[in-house]
């Protein structure tokens, strides 16, 4: 970037997001963008992707359509962007057909520096609506839903890559929280990027314990559990369940212990569970007995311990969960227990989920993982393709 450049950008991040400078990685991205590469961004969550599409666009001539898998993720980048004084929308299934209609004019007119989609309305309007717009770039984020290998695979996904062949010249930058190397090649394999710019920053969470215990009974898992919940007095945290009647166990019995805890899984009333996620979010709850399902989209800070009351399917799902905790950059705990009958139950999982040989071979790296008897944070990031120096101890 020439300093003009760089200068322009970071009154950009002053004036729009109030910091006052790039972290680490930002910065040679944003210029990789902008001078037109297609880019790949392997950042941990909370890293600050958002920032190396974001600030490009405010700087770049026309628009840039930014696909998201979720569309609660979509509104909550869209009502940040436009609180700051940018320009966005979105385009998703939640909308009306009359705000459709003016965002799309907003659009033509040049009027909207972001727009987000989802990756159906990519599809669907990749040779309708975007050919009337001046494309500048293409942001896909969560790009490792393209993979099968990764850990929400998104079927839509698969179709982003007739946007590449409909705008050959338009720049694509794809980002994700994953970088481990099978997934990364689907991403530049699967969205035909050209020579990407790729940039990886550490996935180490310096700041996370991670300690390991086998074969606990029930009971003393809960004496255990309510030991560390005594010791963070106060202070937020998650126990993942396998099961959904599990959440509730675990909930009520430390209920009766006298702690203030909820419960969580997909199957409760929407309502119920958006009220368990806000009094968790505003540390009305402090802790929350959950499935997988609760987490994602939860930007939360002040996480200050995980714990996996069984052993989660696969190590990106653990790297995923154990993340939610310290974002902050605090000393957090994260705690796992598994049992041969977690494993027996995840194997079945496994073998009935339609890819069987993919998802039981990730189930033996998590087991490796949790079985070894060296440095556990240096298998974590072996497994995302970095390597440490020496053991953390
Ligand atoms: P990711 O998408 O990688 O999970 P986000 O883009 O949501 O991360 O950013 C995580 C947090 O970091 C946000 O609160 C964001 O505002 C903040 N952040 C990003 N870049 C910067 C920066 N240069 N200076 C200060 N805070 C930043
Ligand atoms: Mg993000």
């Amino acid at each position: 970037m020439t300093t003009e450049t760089l200068t322009t950008a970071k009154v950009l991040l002053k004036k729009y997001y109030g910091y006052d400078g790039f972290r680490a990685m930002q910065e040679p991205i944003i210029e990789s963008v902008l001078a037109g590469n297609d880019t790949l961004v392997l950042m941990p969550t909370g890293g600050g992707k958002s920032i190396c599409f974001q600030l490009p666009s405010l700087m770049l001539k026309g628009i840039t359509i930014v696909v998201s898998p979720l569309i609660s993720l979509m509104k909550d980048q869209v009502d940040a962007l436009t609180g700051n004084g940018v320009a966005a929308a979105f385009l998703n299934s939640s909308i009306s057909s009359q705000q459709e209609t003016d965002i799309k004019t907003m659009a033509q007119r040049g009027l909207l520096k972001l727009l987000y989609v989802s990756p159906e309305k990519l599809v669907t309007e990749v040779n309708n609506f975007f050919t009337t717009l001046d494309i500048s770039l293409l942001a896909i984020d969560e790009a490792h839903c393209i993979s099968q290998w990764g850990h929400d695979f998104r079927p839509e996904y698969k179709q982003l890559a007739t946007f590449r062949r409909k705008y050959p010249h338009v720049p694509v930058i794809a980002l994700t929280a994953t970088a481990e190397k099978v997934t990364r090649k689907d991403i530049v394999e699967q969205l035909n990027l050209q020579n990407p710019q790729t940039f990886i920053s550490s996935f180490d969470r310096p700041n996370l314990s991670l300690t390991v215990r086998h074969a606990i009974p029930k009971k003393d898992k809960i004496r255990e559990i309510a030991a560390l919940i005594d010791k963070k007095k106060g202070e937020s945290g998650i126990i993942y369940c396998l099961s959904r009647d599990s959440t509730k166990e675990v909930c009520e019995t430390l209920q009766r212990m006298g702690y203030n805890v909820d419960y969580y899984h997909g199957q409760l009333p929407t309502a119920q569970r958006e009220k368990v996620q806000n009094d968790f979010i505003n540390d009305k709850t402090p802790i929350i007995c959950a499935t997988i399902a609760f987490g994602m989209g939860i930007d939360k800070s002040n996480v200050r311990w995980i714990v996996h009351y069984n052993m989660p399917k696969s190590m990106e799902s653990y790297y995923q969960e154990i993340g939610r905790a310290g974002r902050d950059g605090l000393p957090s705990d994260t705690l796992l227990y598994y049992t041969y009958g977690d494993l027996l139950i995840l194997t079945k999982f496994a073998e009935e989920s339609g890819q069987a040989e993919l998802n039981l071979e990730k189930l033996k790296r998590i087991q490796q993982f949790a079985e070894a008897d060296i440095c556990r944070r240096r298998i974590l990031l072996a497994y995302f393709g970095e390597t440490i120096e020496k053991p953390c101890g």
